[in-house]
């Protein structure tokens, strides 16, 4: 990701999902390529939150 050259993203970002003008998903680009049936996954991916591509939710207390 542009914003953080720091942190390796293995292809792992967000992908908006356009469907007659308007925005249905965000997917991850990598991993709609890598599921044979192009199944929707959602952004953020568990790659995502692994890698740390996305901030962890925090803990509430
Ligand atoms: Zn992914």
């Amino acid at each position: 990701m542009a914003d953080r050259p720091d942190v390796e993203d293995f292809g792992h970002e967000p992908m908006n999902i356009i469907t007659n003008g308007k925005l249905r998903a965000v997917v991850c680009a990598r991993c709609v390529v890598w599921d044979h049936g192009f199944n929707d996954v959602a952004w953020p991916c568990t790659s995502a939150i692994v890698l740390g591509l996305v901030p962890r939710k925090e803990p509430s207390s």
